[in-house]
């Protein structure tokens, strides 16, 4: 019998003190909110190694609903093309794949509730942000049966580190020598229980079977923000993303990524990571083995071992990384200490900034990249983010409108990395400046100095001459979160 490994216990953590019961149990409830893969996932993992200690095969329940902050057809889509692939692989597992759709010709109430019912147990993904982070503690709060999470986003479990690191540099420092013992942990448990044949109380949905187009366009979302040809959500296309990374944009990482007209500046696997197609492990196993020089491959491995992790380790300690109290006081002190110069500025109108189309070209460009490629190379975000600290009414404002158009565009949005990145440009984890207006001691952007580097200014010209589609423009931003402070 297979049984979950330290590595793996490691990665979980009790959301509930509730206790198992067996009896009427009919299976063990694998609850996937964002990790999207069959393989590699300690979340099915987990779910397979208490289904062959309580003899219950598993059931692995996937769905989407339609009111999540930002719901829209782009999102929807790449969701949706995950969704479908996911199913097969499951089922080539031994274990049973359901899924449902939220819409209107088909509401289900409380179906997470009452699939638990049946359950001895429930797994679900630890994401230390966004939505799965409440519904998780939600309904580990309402349900009867323990609630179990399962960490299948990082290399190196959150868990390992129940005290804060405040600096990346003390976090790599703690989480490097951990690395390869969880690189080596076995996955991908045999279930020893066969597969659940039972009936449900609803008609779950056949992906396979159903027309993409005809069920998003069915749903109750913002479809003016359209689906990107580049990404697409299935697994098949993550791992073509990985062999594209790994034989073009690794060789030459560390010299293109900072050059935005190159087409090799990022492998851009930030969305198959948010929304899990790929486990961070099997691209490190595949960089390792098929990408070279080493020394790009050090800065590829740092961002996506060290950043990447540290950001998920500062949001698990904080109490909502989406929330403007998020950011460290000194920055919020000297925003708000120059908040009266911001009275004198002209912010441009919502319609012009969701557009692309204010009075900075340069932003602009980016802008305008977000809206239609759902992606942004990493210094081009820098600036993006660092300029709207300075464009709104009150840095409150200025925080929820970059979170809002970062969410909302990107296909990488509402991540722990997200609310970390931005931070950052708000003065997070980064240094007190020499004190300038607005800003305070907040470091602020330069659009001459964002000129000079290589690659800038060829990439306005081709960003100008694109049209961006209109999308909906709403009055205001709102915050999604429940901490507005
Ligand atoms: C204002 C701003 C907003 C950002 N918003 C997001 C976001 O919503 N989601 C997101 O994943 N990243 C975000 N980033 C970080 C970074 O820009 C993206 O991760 C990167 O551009 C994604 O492209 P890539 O996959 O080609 O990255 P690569 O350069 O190929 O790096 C590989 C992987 O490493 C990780 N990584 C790289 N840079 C960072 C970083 N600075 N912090 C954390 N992880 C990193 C990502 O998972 C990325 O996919 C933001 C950065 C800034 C400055």
């Amino acid at each position: 019998m297979e049984k979950a490994s330290p590595e793996l216990r490691k990665r979980c953590r009790r959301l509930n003190k509730r206790r198992v019961k067996l009896k009427d149990a009919e299976y063990i409830f694998c609850w996937i909110q964002q990790n999207l893969r069959a393989n590699d996932n300690p979340i099915i993992d987990a779910a397979v190694a208490a289904g062959n200690k309580y003899r219950l095969p598993v059931v692995v329940y996937h769905a989407l609903g339609h009111g999540y902050p930002h719901a829209n057809a782009r999102i929807h889509r790449f969701i949706l093309e995950g969704s479908r692939s996911l199913a097969p692989a499951v089922e080539q597992r031994g274990l049973r794949f359901i899924s449902y759709v939220e819409r209107p010709e088909k509401m289900e109430k409380g179906l997470v509730y009452r699939l638990a019912e049946r359950a001895a147990l429930m797994v679900t993904d630890d994401i230390p942000a966004y939505v799965a982070r409440w519904q998780a503690e939600s309904v580990a709060n309402k349900t009867r049966c323990p609630v179990i999470a399962v960490d299948a986003n990082c290399l190196v479990p959150m868990n390992e580190f129940p005290k804060q690191l405040s600096r990346n540099k003390y976090f790599r420092r703690a989480q490097t020598p951990l690395r390869e013992k969880y690189l080596e942990a076995k996955t991908e448990l045999e279930p020893d229980v066969s597969r659940y044949e039972g009936e449900f109380d609803f008609e779950p949905d056949d992906l396979s079977i159903l027309d993409l187009d005809e069920l998003i366009g069915n749903c109750e979302i913002d479809h003016s923000v359209k689906p990107v040809e580049y990404f697409k959500g299935s697994r098949a296309r993550a791992l073509e993303q990985l062999k594209w990374a790994c034989e073009n944009v690794l060789p030459d990482y560390d010299r293109a990524r900072t050059n935005s007209s190159h087409p090799h500046n990022g492998s851009k696997l930030s969305p198959y990571l948010h929304f899990g197609q790929l486990s961070v492990r099997e691209i490190v196993r595949e960089v390792r083995q098929n990408s070279k020089p080493k020394q790009t491959n050090w800065k590829f491995l740092d961002e996506l071992l060290s950043w990447r992790e540290f950001f998920h380790h500062t949001a698990r300690h904080s109490a909502e990384p989406s929330a403007y109290s998020f950011l460290p006081d000194w920055s919020r002190k000297t925003l708000e200490e120059h908040a009266v110069e911001r009275s004198e500025l002209s912010t441009p109108p919502l319609n012009d900034i969701i557009h692309g189309e204010t009075y900075d070209e340069t932003w602009n460009a980016a802008q305008k990249q977000y809206v239609l490629d759902a992606w942004m190379p990493n210094n081009i975000r820098m600036y993006w983010g660092k300029t709207l600290v300075g464009w709104m009414k009150s840095p409150q404002e200025a925080w929820y409108t970059a979170c809002y158009l970062n969410d909302r565009f990107s296909l990488d949005g509402r991540d722990p990395a997200t609310y970390g990145n931005i931070g950052w440009c708000f003065g997070k984890i980064n240094y007190p400046r020499r004190e300038t207006k607005i800003y305070g001691t907040v470091g602020r952007p330069s659009d001459t100095a964002m000129k000079k580097r290589t690659g800038v200014k060829e990439w306005i010209i081709a960003q100008a001459k694109r049209e961006v589609d209109r999308v909906e423009v709403p009055d205001s931003v709102e915050p999604f979160n429940k901490l507005t402070s």
